[in-house]
């Protein structure tokens, strides 16, 4: 080999490992300027996402200083067009979202979309009456509209469901109460509502993802994903390329009767495929306070979708080791204690409550089954 040749593959190769470290530490900036955009947000702030697209940010729920949380709400204008994408709850956040929302004039048109029907994302809907234009729509889809309509019902069933395995209340129907005397007012009736399902469902195909769901105006793509809820949507902005998840990401395990888990780790799948895919620049959620860009979102979404399989295959060793099953209290107990549980990513609500529901809502996912009518003092386990 020549003395030439060896020094041209010896540059060749120092060029290739000084553009990989080029590459790691692009990477890494990205990462870092999307974490630290995050530690900005606060509730009631307002952020530019991108031209003309706004997350307006919610809060938490705390239990200790009676406060509901509050789902982040997205603010889009497009020519003489708004879209208002859930509108959380409390007087405050109503009065941020009216304060963009008049500062963005002049629109005609406006069009407000509920991803589904839990209070926390529908309560000041009435800002579609209080805002000036000519044309007003409001979309939900027709297996939440009972739910909006009516959250104590919807909750009393959820909590009954658990109420013979708790001793956290005894009336299902006062828990329900107590919790959404946190939400009010609830303002979620307008005067143009309307469910997506009266409009022509479409193949959404996005890259190479597809999506069962809705075309309204070439602006915003709604997803059917009903996982957190039976009537769940996710939002897509295709022009823009941002993803809006609302509660699909509320935590590795849904909590009520009506959900589908499986729903929910498909729709994380999918999301996470087009932000590898670029077809996501940017993406949101309903109780997450920042936007993720690429690889934070990948992050993100993949942490979710590991502790799915994380928690079944904890809860599924726990039980393999007590042929004759547990008590539903006795699961909880060991599940608590488990190492590996206590690193997961936590939910938007952790608190005992909701880790119960969540329990009740794998049962059902896998058939977990008890061996008695008396659920108190039942063994549960799967049976065959
Ligand atoms: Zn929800």
């Amino acid at each position: 080999m020549s003395k030439n040749l060896i020094k041209t593959l010896v540059t060749l190769l120092m060029l290739i490992v000084a553009s990989y470290f080029i590459y790691l530490s692009s990477q890494t900036t990205r990462i870092d300027q999307a974490s630290d955009n995050s530690n900005m947000l606060n509730y009631c702030d307002t952020i530019e996402i991108q031209k003309n697209l706004f997350l307006i940010v919610g809060r938490h729920l705390n239990l200790e200083k009676s406060e509901a949380d509050v789902a982040n709400a997205l603010i889009y204008k497009k020519e003489d067009m708004l879209y208002i994408i859930d509108t959380g709850v409390t007087l405050e956040f109503r009065d941020a979202l009216l304060a963009l929302c008049n500062s963005l004039k002049p629109y005609k048109q406006i069009t407000l979309i509920n991803t589904h029907g839990h209070a926390d994302h529908i309560a000041n809907n009435i800002i579609l009456d209080k805002l000036e234009g000519d044309i007003k729509r409001h979309y939900i889809s027709t297996h939440d509209l009972n739910m909006m309509k009516d959250n104590h019902a919807f909750f009393t069933h959820s909590f009954e469901t658990l109420s013979p395995l708790t001793t956290l209340y005894t009336n299902a129907s006062e828990k329900a109460v107590d919790l959404l005397k946190l939400f009010k007012p609830l303002d979620f009736q307008t005067s143009h509502t309307k469910t997506l399902e009266e409009i022509p469902t479409l193949d959404l195909n996005i890259g190479n993802i597809h999506w069962s769901g809705w075309n309204i105006d070439d602006t915003l793509y709604i997803c059917r994903s009903q996982g957190h809820s039976a009537g769940h949507v996710v939002i897509y902005f295709p022009e823009e390329q941002h993803m809006h998840l609302a509660d699909e990401t509320t935590g590795y395990c849904n909590l009520f009767h009506d959900c589908d888990n499986l729903k929910s780790i498909e729709t994380q799948t999918k999301t996470l495929s087009m932000l590898k895919n670029n077809t996501i620049k940017t993406l949101t959620d309903g109780h997450t306070f920042k936007v993720h860009h690429k690889y934070d979102g990948i992050s993100f979404l993949s942490q979710l979708i590991e502790a799915h399989y994380i928690y079944d295959n904890a809860l599924q060793e726990i039980l393999r080791g007590h042929p004759n099953g547990l008590k539903f209290s006795e699961i909880q107990e060991e599940l608590s204690k488990n190492p590996t549980l206590l690193k997961l990513p936590k939910g938007a609500n952790p608190n005992p409550l909701y880790t119960q529901l969540m329990l009740l809502s794998k049962f059902r996912d896998f058939g977990i089954v008890p061996d008695r009518e008396d659920l108190a003092n039942a063994l549960f386990n799967f049976r065959s």
